[in-house]
């Protein structure tokens, strides 16, 4: 157990950090989109160390602590976006704690690939021992793709975060030449001749072959655009990447709340498309720790879902948001000004370039309902999208698609959500009866089918595989 001292000593850390080290990651974190390392290092590299944490255990009401937990300590790591609400808020409202998790740590990154190295010290070395992902991270560090010297770490996958939540931002100078949801010949045009012109539209995303590149490539691909050829498609540190925006370098790039309010309030540009418009309800961030751990502390891993899923039924209220916003906004999660945060939460967007503002709750990030389905709730079919999406791009063979359901059963642990929403009281109405969601649409008239994903790749014209 932490005693007082200890934790009054990592208390004053976290004080002495927040002058230093939180406030030169705060505009990376603030983007959403943290940088991958760079091999040569630098200020954006990866790597373990110190990283600003904050801890607690806050006395609850309705206790509901699990009998036989094997600990009450984890180290979870988080992003400073709206996709890690849950894990602050399980934390500071008390959530982890009712159930037995009286220890956790909530650790904020510097980006996504010093995560990715935190993961693979684990808590015993200094680092964490799970947290929040972009998709499909957890199946790349399963099979050792984005790790040191390809080395295997099964992770699980336990819950989605949150769904929506991100968009497509484009620079200031191309306004007026029609780049929205969907481009019609006359913009398709004017983006192919940039690279005609050689200056070719330069995207960015900030780790590769995750959820942002995704989203892009989707984007592109759907209004007739080549992301490997029509354009110039490529990892950026997002610091750089705004910085390049606003001087004219780089023309677009992808992105998660609260960063498109800035990108349309700053001038550096404009909203082409809010991912809720590309797909409704779309799988986003996730939750997924080492497997080693899970399968050790079987019942601490129940017992911290509980507060996880009790935590994102209170961050999707209405009512819960300004307190929401009040909480993670905060110096020790986000630091950022709460009125940054707000607009995201209400669901307005000013999209900019003379497209019509958004103001729908149901457009901004969600975390229980969405009315597609359930957002906790990890749904194989989500896997098998990302991994087909993911074929589509040539990022994993052709193979993997033949043997999904193995590679699938073998990190998605939708049986623990399960049993873990049974222990947070979740009605039996509300816990999905299939482990997949059905058919998917899109803005632009595909379908997916998890039962076919084949046809799916098949309908697609620009791909690579
Ligand atoms: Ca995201």
């Amino acid at each position: 157990m932490t005693n007082f001292s200890e934790r009054f000593s990592r208390r004053k850390f976290i004080v002495t950090a927040g002058a230093s080290a939180v406030g030169s990651v705060l505009l990376k974190g603030c983007l959403g989109n943290p940088p991958e390392p760079t091999a040569a290092g630098g200020a954006d590299a990866g790597g373990g160390g110190a990283v600003p944490v904050a801890t607690s255990a806050v006395a609850v009401a309705n206790e509901k602590r699990v009998e036989g937990i094997e600990t009450t300590k984890v180290t979870l790591g988080y992003i400073p976006i709206v996709e890690s609400a849950p894990l602050i808020i399980a934390q500071e409202k008390g959530f982890f704690a009712k159930y037995g998790m009286t220890e956790v740590t909530v650790a904020k990154q510097a980006n996504w690939g010093s995560a990715r190295d935190n993961v693979e010290i684990g808590s015993a070395g200094g680092g964490i021992d799970g947290g929040q992902w972009q998709m499909p991270m957890p199946y790349m560090i399963s099979k050792g793709l984005i790790t040191k010297n390809n080395t295997q770490i099964p992770m699980y996958v336990l819950a989605q975060l949150n769904t929506q939540g991100n968009g497509i931002a484009i620079a200031a100078k191309h306004q007026g030449k029609g780049l929205g949801l969907k481009l019609e010949q006359a913009a398709q045009d004017y983006i192919k001749g940039l690279a005609k012109a050689g200056t070719p539209f330069k995207a960015a995303y900030t780790f590769p072959k995750a959820n942002q590149d995704l989203w892009i490539r989707y984007w592109l691909a759907a209004n007739g655009i080549n992301p490997d050829t029509d354009v110039s498609l490529l990892t950026v540190p997002a610091a750089q990447t705004v910085a390049n925006m606003k001087t004219g370098t780089m023309d677009g790039f992808s992105t998660g709340d609260p960063w498109p309010l800035r990108i349309v309030k700053e001038n550096i540009g404009f909203m082409s498309a809010l991912t809720s418009e590309i797909w409704k309800g779309h799988p986003e961030e996730y939750l997924a720790i080492r497997g080693d751990w899970v399968d050790k502390h079987p019942k601490a891993t129940e017992a911290l879902l509980a507060g996880i899923i009790e935590a994102q039924q209170w961050c999707d209220k209405p009512e819960n948001r300004a307190e929401l916003v009040a909480i993670v906004s905060g110096k020790s999660f986000f630091d950022v000004s709460p009125a940054v945060l707000t607009p995201p939460y209400e669901g307005k967007y000013v999209m900019g370039d003379g497209k019509p503002d958004i103001s729908d709750i149901k457009m901004g990030p969600l975390y229980w309902n969405d009315g597609v389905g359930n957002v906790s709730y990890p749904y194989k079919s989500h896997d098998l999208w990302f991994i087909t999406e993911s074929v589509r791009w040539g990022f994993l063979p052709a193979k993997t698609l033949a043997d999904n359901k193995t590679v699938i059963d073998k990190v998605n642990r939708e049986d623990i959500w399960k049993k873990a929403a049974q222990l947070a009281g979740v009605a039996a109405a509300e816990i999905p009866s299939s482990t997949s969601r059905g058919v998917e649409k899109f803005f632009d008239g595909k379908e997916f089918n998890p039962d076919k994903p084949e046809d799916y790749l098949k309908s697609l014209a620009i791909k690579k595989a």
